[in-house]
């Protein structure tokens, strides 16, 4: 079993998978959203929502569904899930978002900042970032389109492991934004790569 890592409430951490490894991605105390990035380690692919989308003919994805690139190979394989909901619409919270839709007048933490601050330390500074596979958010589409943040399904302790199909450098964050995380303050999330 690896090292467990922390994720601090509201901030992010950078890690790097090789090709057959595994990532456990565990929801702490329960309730706790989380991005995760991955770029092939020399930066040329990144992460697909669309992509993901499409190959997988769905939004919602689970054991066995696949995260692939923009250059179309496959990045990560979901090979356990306790929770079984978690998002990939939402761009990562932003300041601008913080400063759009909450009136935050000062600097915020967020996803997008953290993400970007964790890829940095592992060489990949890209002028923008794709969208994050947004791990425990909880996304209801409406039959009219319109998109609905509810409760995150994780309990205390519920984890889930993805398993790199290529090498990768990959972001996570402990989300701050609390109604992604059902109205609470943020709490960290850990991560484990098992031996
Ligand atoms: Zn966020």
């Amino acid at each position: 079993m690896g090292t467990r890592q922390i994720v601090p409430a509201g901030g992010g951490a950078g890690l790097r998978l090789a090709r057959g490894e595994r990532l456990r991605i565990i929801d702490i105390e329960g309730g706790q959203t989380g991005d995760l990035m991955a770029f092939s380690q020399d930066g040329r692919e990144r992460l697909s929502n669309g992509r993901s989308f499409d190959y997988g003919g769905k939004i919602y994805l689970s054991t066995g569904d696949v995260l692939w690139s923009d250059r179309s190979n496959p990045m990560l394989t979901i090979v356990e899930d306790d929770v079984g909901r978690h998002d990939f619409l939402y761009a990562p919270c932003s300041l601008e978002m913080y400063r759009m839709q909450y009136s935050v007048t000062g600097y915020h933490a967020n996803c997008h900042d953290n993400l970007r601050s964790a890829l940095r330390a592992l060489g990949i500074e890209p002028d923008s970032l794709p969208n994050a596979f947004n791990f425990f958010m909880n996304v209801e589409v409406l039959a009219d389109g319109r998109l609905r943040i509810v409760e995150p399904r994780g309990r205390a302790g519920d984890s889930m492991v993805l398993r790199a199909e290529m090498d990768l450098a990959v972001a996570l964050t402990a989300c701050p934004t609390s109604s992604c995380n059902g109205g609470a303050a943020p709490r960290p999330i850990a991560y484990e790569i098992p031996s």
